[in-house]
């Protein structure tokens, strides 16, 4: 018995405009005081008419053309009714047979991923659940209700857990260097409802179980789990029944994270429940070739061709250019610090900080990194004064942390703490001297034993005040105990 997953993701990003989708309400709603950013068109007042944000509509289009996708120079949108108490219309706006781009392509691991469409739509509002004097109740903020919605559809052309946790963890990345969204799944900007069922050879026969949309889903590893929860479950399924359901048989089921298991929540409604029609009161959007060209060439470097870059011009390795790349911020903040067409050992040299002191930094204070703090010139001086063994790799790494956040040059700072290394020939001998005359103990066991040099540096440096040049100090050491 041969099992394949069949999984496709529909992943829905809220797009980080200034205003709504129909109409000029912020369309900000974390931490805000609720139903504040409303008005007739959004609380869907008989009446009032939508009027689709332009921003919206492009910055849709640019992500279907960074996902490969080809745009439809005429769309439009539609009603899709129903219920819910946090939609007062009673239907969502949203795109079926036009949507803006069509027909993509991402790669995961060698593997395409094909992108049926990316289409735009509005936010609901949403539903609060509060106990009050007993009673249980709930309140509705309308502050998210018509917030730009893309939604993204894959076809089911992923085959394990961790593929469609890498595909995701793409997509937030692409979204995120083009600055429309945070997407951020933890936050809810970012949402995903993976579809899943399996293909099973069997006796030379294929079977196919019936497929399974999962609800509520708000982490990266629910995703993982939820499916493979489902792969499971489903496996056990067929394994009792021994036989082929119904393919058109759609479930829906929710996502609980506290048990680590889906649960069955309703029998999937197909288009036709939706009764979807042409939304009359918005006319056709047309876009001309010259218009989407001119969205083409806004779309910024991505991550994938700056991966080549990084390696190509920069010569840094797979590892450091996938965590420079990670986070949109960091590999912004490494550009700038490392300026135009720098050396290989300059690049490097800025990479490391950025990964080690820089990166610690953050993780432990949990402030985001000011890409504007950051002075290509301190980095500059920093890398040169390394070079030079003025200063010592170790204390490059406390200096720029320090420069950081007092926006001083990092070897002023050294000057000033003493941080310069003496590659003084003669001040070195002459610490060298006096530690071998005042340590005649550690000076016998040096000759019994050559690797116990490491005490008479320690007192070396001791004695210069940690200012001394170590491998320098290692070297006239050696010269003057002799063999
Ligand atoms: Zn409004």
């Amino acid at each position: 018995m041969k099992i394949t997953p069949i999984i496709g993701l529909e992943v829905h990003v809220e797009l980080k405009t200034k205003t709504k989708m129909f109409c000029n309400c912020s369309a900000t709603h974390f931490h805000i005081d609720p139903n504040t950013h409303t008005c007739p068109v959004c609380l869907g007042l008989p009446g009032a008419l939508p009027v689709p944000n332009k921003t919206a509509c492009e910055w849709c289009i640019k992500l279907g053309l960074a996902l490969g996708c080809s745009a439809n120079l005429i769309s439009f949108f539609e009603r899709k009714n129903y219920f819910y108490p946090d939609l007062a219309k009673g239907y969502q706006l949203t795109q079926l047979e036009k949507p803006f781009v069509i027909n993509g392509k991402i790669n995961i691991d060698g593997h395409d991923i094909r992108i049926n469409r990316a289409h735009m739509e509005e936010d609901t509002g949403k539903s609060v659940h509060i106990t009050e004097n007993g009673q249980d109740l709930t309140l509705i903020d309308f502050n998210r209700c018509g917030v730009p919605l893309v939604e993204i559809v894959s076809e089911p052309d992923i085959i394990s857990p961790e593929m469609a946790r890498n595909y995701l963890l793409k997509l937030q990345q692409i979204i995120r260097y083009l600055g429309i969204s945070d997407a951020d799944i933890e936050k809810g900007s970012m949402r995903c409802e993976p579809t899943i069922n399996l293909k099973i050879e069997k006796d030379g026969k294929d079977f196919y179980t019936p497929l399974v949309e999962v609800k509520n889903v708000a982490s990266l590893t629910g995703v993982q789990n939820a499916i493979q929860f489902e792969i499971n479950r489903q496996t056990q399924e067929f394994e009792k029944t021994g036989e082929e359901k119904s393919k058109t048989n759609k479930t829906t089921r929710g996502w609980d994270a506290d048990k680590n298991q889906t649960f069955l929540q309703r029998e999937k409604e197909g288009s036709s429940d939706y009764r979807y029609f042409p939304e009359p009161d918005i006319p056709h959007i047309e876009f001309s070739d010259a218009e989407i060209a001119k969205i083409k060439s806004e779309i910024p470097e991505l991550p994938d061709q700056k991966f080549v870059r990084y390696q190509k011009d920069l010569g840094l390795n797979d590892y450091d250019v996938t965590q420079l790349l990670a986070d949109v911020n960091f590999s912004a903040a490494f550009e700038k610090s490392i300026g135009q067409n720098p050396t290989a050992a300059f690049a490097k040299f800025n990479a490391n900080l950025f990964l080690g002191a820089i990166k610690t930094y953050f993780n432990e204070s949990k402030d985001d990194l000011d890409i504007n703090r950051i002075n290509f010139d301190y980095f500059k001086n920093l890398f040169d004064a390394v070079s030079k063994s003025e200063i010592s790799a170790t204390a490059a790494k406390y200096l720029i942390v320090e420069s950081y956040q007092s926006q001083i040059d990092p070897v002023y700072i050294a000057k000033n703490e003493g941080l310069i290394q003496v590659s003084d020939t003669s001040a070195i001998e002459n610490f060298a001297k006096q530690v071998i005359e005042s340590n005649p103990k550690a000076v016998e066991d040096y000759k019994k034993n050559p690797a116990s040099i490491g005490f008479l540096i320690g007192q070396l440096m001791k004695a210069s005040g940690g200012s001394a040049n170590p491998s320098l100090a290692k070297e006239i050491l050696e010269r003057l105990l002799g063999p």
